[in-house]
């Protein structure tokens, strides 16, 4: 296992840069922990630090730690000053191997995609320099400047949360990349937080905000310090491009939302015993064990579409008449059609649509809509909404290609993993935002179904029986 040596640049007596009441050496250190936090997380490496705290550690002192260690990377952190503005990067000004300069591209490449692409700050370039550090060190070595703090535009961005989130990310991929550190293989849960607060009245107002836009949200309650406070999640996604996704969704209604990832089940720790992790906030209890194999999405639809339509019409008497589309497109692909169309009612509040996608979308299952303004998909005809939704169904529950009975309508078809979702539970997390129960509220929109239909067809069945007693009696 590869070892990574991070070094949160000054501390103790030496603060680094200062720009009235920041401090460099606080930045660095934070920046750091939060590195250390995701390598550690999400793949296979060992991490030490030069300092913890706010100590005083000589450059002697760090570069002996890392070639004692026989580290395989030197990773060194700091924020620049002196009037100018952007990121740049390091490594030693003499001979160097190929792997310090590959190194530093790939991880330079990386922060820049963020710094320079996302945040629109300058690429001041990849420099080398005859710093200790980088000297010093038998491995090879990188020296980070991440922003000017005497600079207010940059220090705008120093001081905010989802920049610094999206930096450590970045650094955090870039250095897996260059080293090629293996992920870790726990799956991951990417949960998006939309908001952390002391005060729970807070919290709520925010998720009455977010019900107000379509999403859906709860409070989780975590321990920082030894004090309480709530954080409103809006959503968990197996897929992290599906949890950016609902990030940039909340982003553009004005809310600063991050990821946060979560490995499900436990994770033996990485970091020798007397290397212990920095204060951070303990992680909110697992997630329930996967439940035993659900109620299964194939199968075939056991209601008709006329006792599917009626169902809709004592709620909502101008829904639209789909239940003969699910019947019979369902059957097509041995997908249970029926309960698909209960998914459709749960997805389209019984097709009144009250969500962000519109009903001329035809998309009843909000097909690439992960809320916020992303709208989804649309099709041409309600044959067309019923058949994509159908065909996504059978790319989450089927490892089987797609018959050539109808064309292929679904647009993220090839986005899903086959076969990941055989029961309807399954797609928890999945399909769903917020996700946690989204198979279960399916599941009991069709139960209501059952139930209506069978008494309907017990009515039928008396109503028949008298009608038989009548006709003997009267022969
Ligand atoms: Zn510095």
């Amino acid at each position: 296992m590869k070892l990574i040596v991070l070094d949160p640049g000054h501390g103790g007596q030496d603060p680094g840069a200062v720009y009235q009441s920041l401090l460099e050496k606080n930045l660095n250190l934070e920046m750091a922990t939060r590195v250390r936090e995701q390598l550690e997380r999400n793949y296979e490496t060992r991490i030490a630090m030069t300092r913890e705290g706010d100590t005083t550690v000589s450059l002697e002192a760090r570069t002996n730690l890392a070639n004692s260690l026989k580290a395989d990377y030197y990773f060194s952190i700091h924020f620049n000053a002196g009037g100018g503005t952007g990121f740049e990067s390091y490594r030693y000004n003499g001979t160097v191997s190929n792997q310090t300069i590959v190194y530093q591209e790939t991880i330079h490449g990386e922060i820049v995609r963020v710094i320079a692409g996302k945040y629109n700050k300058r690429d001041r370039g990849i420099k080398t320099a005859n710093f200790h550090v980088l000297r010093e060190t038998n491995m090879p070595a990188m020296l980070i400047e991440i922003l000017f703090i005497d600079n207010e535009g940059d220090r705008a961005l120093i001081v905010n949360e989802t920049f610094k989130r999206d930096v450590a990310a970045a650094i955090v991929e870039g250095i897996a990349k260059a080293l090629s550190l293996p992920r870790k293989t726990t799956s991951i849960m990417f949960k998006v937080i939309a908001g952390s607060f002391k005060d729970r009245k807070n919290a709520e107002a925010r998720i009455q905000f977010l019900q107000e836009n379509n999403i859906g949200a709860f409070i989780v309650q975590a321990t920082l310090n030894g004090a309480p406070y709530f954080r409103v999640q809006a959503g968990a996604f197996r897929e992290r491009e599906n949890a950016e996704q609902m990030v940039q969704a909340l982003n553009q209604l004005g809310v600063e939302a991050f990821l946060i990832a979560e490995a499900q089940g436990s994770i033996p720790p990485t970091s020798p015993p007397s290397n212990p992790p920095p204060t951070v906030e303990p992680p909110p209890p697992p997630p329930p064990p996967t439940q035993p194999p659900g109620f299964s999405i194939k199968g075939l639809s056991v209601l008709k579409g006329e006792e599917m339509d009626l169902f809709v019409h004592k709620v909502n008497p101008t829904a639209p008449e789909l239940g003969e589309l699910y019947e019979r497109i369902g059957r097509g692909y041995g997908i249970r059609g029926d309960v698909a169309f209960a998914q459709a009612i749960h997805e389209t509040n019984y097709f009144r649509f009250t969500g962000i996608v519109k009903p001329e979308q035809n998309n009843y299952a909000g097909i690439g809509a992960t809320g916020g303004s992303v709208t989804g998909a649309s099709f041409a005809t309600p044959e067309e909404g019923v058949l994509a939704h159908i065909q996504h169904l059978y790319a989450y529950a089927s490892t089987e290609p797609l018959p050539s009975t109808y064309p292929k309508v679904d647009p993220r078809f090839d986005l899903v993993t086959r076969g990941i979702a055989p029961g309807w539970t399954d797609l928890n997390g999945r399909w769903a935002v917020p996700g946690t129960q989204y198979g279960q509220l399916i599941l009991k929109i069709y139960e209501r179904n059952l139930e209506e239909a069978i008494t309907v067809k017990q009515v039928e069945l008396e109503q028949m029986r008298d009608v038989l007693v009548e006709v003997r009696k009267n022969n």
